[in-house]
């Protein structure tokens, strides 16, 4: 065992604070990883609040981790110390249902063990992620990051660059796609910005004005404020994808109306209420609605090297670890440009 430095949850209504646990020492077939960074995903605020209900405490958040490898088990074939490298939300999967046989374990039929709040399938330890110093990660669920990416910069797409590069790849984007990315936060910018590389007429649909010239910045052809509500009428019937990336709920029928006839809703924010529409805007048009979760490791290394050939990273804000809480806080407030990361060297 081998003691890690961390910040966790205590309970879902106090703030984080520093905790000290215990890692496995890596088996054969695991890298022990020095965390450099790790981002903050709105995921980490949901579940640290307890706002899904499915909470375990003491809980040490953190699924958009890059570091280094430090040290490597004795049947260790993918990597070497000193690689670069990233750990995103799961750690391990049944391997064996068809999910997992078909290189898409995000939806194991077992569920796949996530980073934290979850228990290890053998020990039925809980898991422990990103907000810590170093973690011990079975080599098929470790990510390679192209070297010449920056780390910090790099550490989201572990988490925010899947979860928008999946769906865009599923939903079979390319070049004039008109695809609208609903929210600028961290998973939309992402959106944007991969969009943008896939060829895609990009339109961002914001609460206000105030990120207009970031989302033009970030690659975006078009920007529109739904505080606005001509908005909805003018924009009615022209997308053939649009990717909800907002964390609270929003009325999904004004926006599923701004699609094309057949045209794609994908959801991927998860807000903590229920939703309420009404059926017309699917049925006239025979639009579709769908969800969407992150990505496999298969399709989360194609989207690195992507983002490494295309020279994608994301806008971050880099913090030091105490800085966490008032992170939170401002992220709840939609005040992040784009992502915050923790420069995990504070610790
Ligand atoms: P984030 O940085 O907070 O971005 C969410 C964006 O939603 C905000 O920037 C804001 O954009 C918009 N928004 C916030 N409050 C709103 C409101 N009251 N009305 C309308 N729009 C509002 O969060 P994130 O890290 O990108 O995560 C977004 C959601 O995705 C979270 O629920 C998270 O848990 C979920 N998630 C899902 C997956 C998956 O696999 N499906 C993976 C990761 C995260 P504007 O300021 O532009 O309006
Ligand atoms: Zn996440
Ligand atoms: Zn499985």
């Amino acid at each position: 065992m081998s003691k890690s430095k961390a910040y966790a949850a205590m309970t879902a209504k106090a703030p984080l604070v520093p905790f000290t646990f215990e890692r496995r020492e890596p088996k054969d077939f695991d890298v022990s990883i020095d965390i450099k960074f790790c981002g903050i995903c709105h995921s980490d605020i949901h579940s640290a609040r307890g706002e899904w209900g499915d909470a375990i405490f003491p809980m040490v958040p953190g699924h958009e981790i890059a570091g280094i490898v430090k040290s490597i088990g004795k049947k260790i074939t993918k990597f070497k110390v000193g690689d670069h490298v990233g750990v995103g939300c799961f750690v391990d999967s049944c391997r064996t249902c068809n999910p997992c046989k078909s290189a898409e374990e995000q939806y194991c039929e077992q569920f796949p063990t996530f980073t934290y709040n979850s228990l290890e399938r053998e020990t039925k330890a809980p898991t422990f992620g990103g907000y810590s110093d170093h973690i011990v990660v079975n080599q098929d669920y470790v990510l390679r990051i192209p070297s010449h990416l920056p780390l910090d910069a790099a550490a989201p797409l572990l988490c925010a660059g899947i979860t928008l590069y999946s769906p865009l790849r599923h939903w079979k984007v390319e070049k004039g796609t008109k695809v609208a990315i609903i929210g600028l936060g961290g998973l939309g910018h992402m959106g944007v910005k991969l969009a943008a590389a896939m060829g895609a007429e990009v339109t961002v649909l914001s609460q206000s004005n105030k990120k207009e010239q970031d989302a033009k910045r970030l690659g975006a052809h078009h920007f529109f404020a739904t505080n606005d509500k001509s908005v909805f009428a003018k924009l009615a019937n022209t997308f053939d994808l649009i990717i909800n990336t907002v964390s609270v709920d929003i009325n999904w029928g004004d926006y599923l109306g701004l699609l094309r006839l057949d045209g794609n809703m994908v959801i991927v924010g998860v807000p903590e209420k229920p939703v309420m529409m009404t059926a017309g805007p699917l049925i006239f048009r025979r639009r579709n609605l769908a969800g969407s979760l992150i990505g496999g490791i298969k399709e989360t290394q194609e989207m690195l090297d992507f983002c490494g050939k295309n020279n994608i990273v994301c806008d971050i804000e880099k913090i030091p670890m105490e800085k966490v809480n008032e992170a939170y806080e401002r992220v709840v407030k939609s005040d992040v440009r784009y992502r915050f990361v923790l420069d995990i060297s504070t610790l």
